[in-house]
């Protein structure tokens, strides 16, 4: 078939079969079809869809187009955890050291930050001579010798994922359920993994701004990564508020040290030992809940997370002196307390508006090769539920452009909303889909 016909069947609607879908992508990869036949094909799939049997076969299709970590050789259970992306989500950066210490290995793949989110290869980076690109021979090392690993995806892991997602990004076709899954779940499945833990986040800070399709994606991913027989589940989590205080890259970073010493703020920590306790359960370590995070609390109270996150920092090449002796980071030069103009207890902070003012002030990309300042960013000082007078500090940023305080500031207050009484207590961990 040729690939107009290909494109051309999608558009009307119609499903393809495994064998269409395999001859398309492999001419593409061979350059035999053009990139802006591709990014018409992807367009039909964002407004057609996809079957899940199409979601599957693409999901192969793309494993297929390059490595397969073989892990075998790595004593223990293997088992990840990813996330749809938000806004303050640094529980990447503690729970991989946290799963590690509780004798999962951990070989977590990730991704930057793009626009209003963060990504866990930036916040990471931020520390002094911290590194992300690694060959695979060096990956099972520093895995084999400290249980985790945190890095980007090597040249020859799904190549297909990585042209596709750059063309998505430039199209306007990334907010497409079919072929986020595919995308998400062919970069988790060439980890060699055996248990996979999906956060979907859902709200403002989200890519999925309703409950509705962050379901179908969540039952989407585990019907894929069940199917490929790795055991998955995931959990709807609510990305309405940014998680925890710290926004910004080395402020998260500073932020998931403090709860990996037991002192992080109770909704990152909640969600921490929650997903932990979901790895614990998909490594067949521990199939209850409750004792699964006691038991990850503990490594956390006697300090072995922590070691195991200094461990994992020393081996990627980072500065472990860092997590002792804060001076020795790159710390912004501009401290700045943002004062509110309301009174009344805070009914919402818009985590997009939240990110958005962060990545303002330095902390994000404005365009895919826009340079980070890893010290900028915003620590808030207030959450949902607090009262705040008129006056008092909602948060501080830190930055050194002062050119763009004044247009941060602005997009920080619109986040607030404002009410004469408590709002009812946030729920976080909304749904669970297994
Ligand atoms: N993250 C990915 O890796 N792929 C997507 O398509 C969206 C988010």
């Amino acid at each position: 078939m040729r690939a107009y016909d290909i494109i051309k069947k999608k558009r009307d609607g119609h499903s393809l079969s495994r064998k269409e879908l395999a001859s398309f992508f492999t001419a593409y990869l061979n350059r035999e079809i053009s990139d802006y036949q591709i990014s018409a094909f992807l367009m039909a799939v964002f407004f057609r869809g996809m079957t899940i049997d199409e979601t599957i076969s693409l999901t192969e299709i793309m494993l297929g187009s390059g490595l397969v970590l073989d892990l075998s050789d790595i004593p223990g259970p293997k088992a990840d955890k990813h996330s749809t992306g938000g806004v303050g989500d640094k529980v990447s950066l503690i729970l991989a050291p946290l799963a590690a210490s509780a004798g999962i290995i951990v070989p977590m793949i990730s991704g930057r930050g793009l626009g209003h989110t963060g990504g866990t290869l930036d916040k990471l980076e931020s520390i002094p001579g911290f590194k992300t690109g690694f060959a695979i021979k060096e990956f099972k090392e520093i895995l084999s010798k400290a249980g985790c690993a945190i890095v980007s995806a090597s040249e020859d892991m799904t190549p297909l994922d990585r042209e596709l997602y750059a063309l998505r990004d430039v199209t306007a076709t990334v907010e497409s359920i079919p072929l986020i899954t595919s995308s998400i779940m062919s970069k988790k499945l060439s980890e060699g993994i055996q248990g996979l833990v999906l956060d979907v986040k859902v709200g403002s800070g989200a890519f999925m701004k309703d409950m509705g399709s962050a379901r179908k994606l969540a039952k989407n991913m585990v019907e894929i990564g069940n199917s490929f027989k790795v055991k998955t589940v995931a959990a709807v989590t609510e990305m309405n508020e940014p998680l925890g205080m710290a926004v910004g890259n080395l402020l998260e970073v500073l932020e998931s040290i403090e709860t990996l010493k037991g002192k992080g703020p109770d909704d990152l920590t909640e969600i921490t030992l929650f997903l932990g306790a979901l790895m614990l359960k998909v490594a067949d370590m521990e199939s209850d809940m409750e004792k699964g995070k006691n038991k990850l609390k503990g490594l956390i109270d006697n300090g072995s997370a922590l070691e195991k996150f200094k461990e994992m920092i020393q081996l990627q090449g980072g500065n472990i002196n860092v997590i002792e002796r804060q001076s020795l980071l790159p710390l912004s030069c501009l401290d700045i307390d943002v004062l509110s103009k309301k009174e009344g207890y805070i009914q919402s902070i818009d985590a997009e508006a939240i990110g958005t003012a962060s990545m303002v002030l330095g902390a994000g990309r404005k365009t895919k090769d826009s340079t980070l300042d890893p010290a900028a960013g915003l620590l808030l000082k207030k959450k949902t539920g607090d009262f705040v007078k008129k006056g008092e500090a909602l948060c501080t940023f830190c930055t050194s452009n002062e050119d763009e305080v004044k247009k941060a500031e602005e997009i920080f207050l619109n986040a607030f909303t404002f009410g004469e009484s408590p709002p009812d207590k946030r729920q976080i961990i909304i749904e669970m889909i297994d």
